[in-house]
C-alpha cells in the first residue's frame, strides 16, 4: 500500500505506518494550553491514567514559566509516587562500526573515510566484557552498525559470548541490543539467543526531515524502520524500545511521534514499548548540523517532564550523551535507566587512558564519570542504584507485565531487588567509602518498610549476599 496522508485513514494495524504527518501538525496546531487545562491534564497523569496526543500537545504548547513549573513539579511527583528511587544501571558496548548507511549525524557513517572500522573479535569481545564484569556492570546493551557482515546470527553469537564470559564473581546477565531492524526471521533468531530488550531509534518521526539525514544504504527507507517493531512483535519480541535523536527536527513534533509509536503498539500488541530514549545529537566526526533544530537545556529538561507525564507507565532511560548536571535534574523526573562508566569508543573498555578521538567513535559523550563515581553520587543523592535482571528472567515482561502498571509492584519487587543487587556491587567492586554509605542507604530504605514477612525475607537474603551468595532475588 502507499502512504499517503492526504488519504490514507490512519487507523493501527500490523506493519502498516501509522505516523501522519497533517495528523500530528494539526494535533500542536490545535492544543491550547489554559491554566485549568494543563492542571487538569497534570492531574490526569497524577491518576496514573496515559495521556492522549491531544494532551501532551497542550504541555507541549504551555510555554508560561509558571505552568512550566507546573509540569516539572507534576513529574516529581508522579516519579516519587510511581517509581520509588531505584534508578537502574547499564552499560553500552559497540560491538562493530562497519556501517552501510549514511546517516548524516553519524560518525559511523559509510561516506565518513576517516572513521577507525573495526568489528570485535571473539577474543576482543571477551575482554571487554571482562573489563566491563570487572567494574561491577550487571547489564549490557551491545550496539552495531548495519552491515551485511551482522547478520541475525552475528549478533545472535555475540550475545551468547557475552552471556557466557565470568570473570571473578562478575557475569552480564542480561543482554540488550540496539541494531539495525531485521526481518521476521532475524528477530527470532536473536530472540533465541537470550537478548532481552530489542532496541531502535526512529531517529526522526518526521518523513521530510528523515529523508534529508539518510542518504544512503537500507536506513533510506523510513517504512522498513518504523515497522521494525512490528516485525519484532510479530517475532515474539515483547519487550522492545523506541526512541528520537533531539536535534534532526522540531522536538515538539517528536514528543508527539513517539506517543503515537506507544500508541500504536499498545493497539496491536496490547503493550507499549518498555523504554523511550531520547538522546540528543552530539559532535561526531566531520559531521556538520543545521543549528535549528538544536534542543536547549530548557526545552530537553521540559520535555523529560511531559514524556514522563504523557506515558507513567513507560520506562525512561537517559545516556551519557548529556552533561552531569542535566542526567542529575532530570533523574528526579523519573528516568528509570541511566548507563554509567560509558565508553563508546570501539574497543573502549580495554584500552586504557585513551583521550577522546572523535574518529574512533560513533560521537562525542559529555559525562565522562566512571561507574563507581555514578553510583556514589546516586547514593549521595538518596537513589538506590539497581542491576537487577529479574523481570526477563522470571517471564515478566510484555503483556502480562509491565513493572510500573501494577500497583505494589516497585515496592514489592524493584526496590528490594535494587537492594540485593547493591549489596552485591558493594561488596565486590565498591572502593573508598561507598559501602559504608551503600549499607547506610540500605538500612535506611530498610527501616522505611512495613516489618512483614517480605521484610524478613530480603533481609535473610541481604545476610546471604553478605555470606558470599550472589544473584538472589524476587
Ligand atoms: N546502527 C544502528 C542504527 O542506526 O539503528 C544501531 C546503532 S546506532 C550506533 C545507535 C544510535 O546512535 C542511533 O539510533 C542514533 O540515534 C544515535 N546517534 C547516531 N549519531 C549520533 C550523534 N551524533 N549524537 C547522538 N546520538 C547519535
Ligand atoms: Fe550506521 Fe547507525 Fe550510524 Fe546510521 S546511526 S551511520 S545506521 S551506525
Amino acid at each position: 500500500m502507499i502512504y499517503d496522508p492526504q488519504v490514507y485513514t490512519i487507523e493501527d494495524r500490523a506493519m502498516l505506518p501509522f505516523i501522519s504527518e497533517k495528523e500530528i501538525e494539526k494535533t500542536l496546531k490545535g492544543a491550547q494550553p489554559t491554566r485549568e487545562l494543563v492542571h487538569e491534564i497534570i492531574a490526569k497523569s497524577l491518576n496514573k491514567k496515559r495521556l492522549t496526543m491531544e494532551e501532551t500537545a497542550v504541555l507541549v504548547n504551555a510555554t508560561d514559566p509558571e505552568l512550566v513549573e507546573e509540569i516539572k513539579a507534576g513529574a516529581r511527583k508522579l516519579k516519587e509516587q510511581v517509581y520509588g528511587k531505584r534508578i537502574v544501571l547499564f552499560a553500552p558496548l559497540y560491538v562493530g562500526n562497519l556501517c552501510v548507511n549514511n546517516c548524516e549525524y553519524c560518525g559511523f557513517r559509510a561516506s565518513n573515510k576517516s572513521q577507525k572500522r573495526t568489528t570485535l573479535t571473539h577474543r576482543e569481545l571477551i575482554s571487554e566484557v571482562e573489563m566491563l564484569e570487572d567494574m561491577g556492570q550487571k547489564r549490557l546493551i551491545l550496539v552495531y552498525g548495519e552491515h551485511p557482515k551482522y547478520t541475525p546470527e552475528f549478533i545472535a553469537d555475540t550475545v551468547q559470548t557475552v552471556y557466557k564470559v565470568k570473570k571473578g564473581k562478575g557475569e552480564i546477565r542480561r543482554v540488550n541490543i540496539n541494531a539495525a531492524p531485521l526481518d521476521i526471521q532475524g528477530f527470532k533468531t536473536v530472540l533465541d539467543a537470550g537478548i532481552g530488550t530489542y532496541q531502535v531509534f526512529q531517529e526522526t518521526y518526521h518523513r521530510g526531515a528523515y529523508s534529508i539525514y539518510h542518504t544512503g544504504g537500507v536506513k533510506r527507507d523510513y517504512d522498513w524502520r518504523i515497522s521494525a517493531l512490528d516485525r519484532a512483535q510479530e517475532a515474539g519480541i515483547d519487550d522492545v524500545g523506541i526512541g528520537a535523536l533531539f536535534g534532526l527536527y522540531d522536538w515538539r513534533f517528536e514528543v508527539l511521534g513517539l506517543i503515537r509509536h506507544v500508541n500504536h503498539l499498545e493497539a496491536v500488541y496490547n503493550v507499549g514499548p518498555h523504554t523511550i530514549s531520547f538522546p540528543r545529537l552530539q559532535k561526531a566526526s566531520n559531521v556538520k548540523y543545521d543549528q535549528k533544530w538544536i534542543v536547549s537545556d530548557a526545552d530537553f529538561t521540559r520535555m523529560v517532564a511531559i514524556l514522563r507525564l504523557a506515558v507513567p507507565y513507560t520506562g525512561l532511560i537517559l545516556t551519557a550523551r548529556e552533561p552531569a548536571a542535566i542526567r542529575d535534574e532530570v533523574l528526579q523526573f523519573g528516568v528509570s535507566q541511566i548507563d554509567g562508566g560509558t565508553k563508546i569508543e570501539m574497543k573502549g573498555y580495554t584500552e586504557k587512558d585513551q583521550h577522546q578521538d572523535l574518529d574512533a567513535e560513533q560521537f562525542q559523550i559529555s559525562d565522562n564519570r566512571s561507574l563507581a563515581e555514578v553510583i556514589e553520587e546516586l547514593i549521595e543523592n538518596d537513589y538506590l542504584p539497581s542491576f537487577c535482571t529479574a523481570c526477563y528472567r522470571t517471564g515478566r515482561t510484555g503483556e502480562h507485565f509491565m513493572e510500573f502498571s501494577v500497583p505494589g509492584f516497585i515496592k514489592r519487587y524493584c526496590t528490594p531487588n535494587a537492594m540485593l543487587t547493591m549489596a552485591e556491587y558493594l561488596e565486590d567492586y565498591a572502593q573508598n567509602g561507598t559501602k559504608e554509605k551503600g549499607y547506610q542507604l540500605i538500612q535506611k530504605n530498610l527501616a522505611e518498610m512495613e516489618q512483614d514477612h517480605f521484610k524478613t525475607k530480603l533481609e535473610e537474603r541481604l545476610e546471604l549476599v553478605k555470606k558470599g551468595e550472589r544473584d538472589l532475588y524476587f
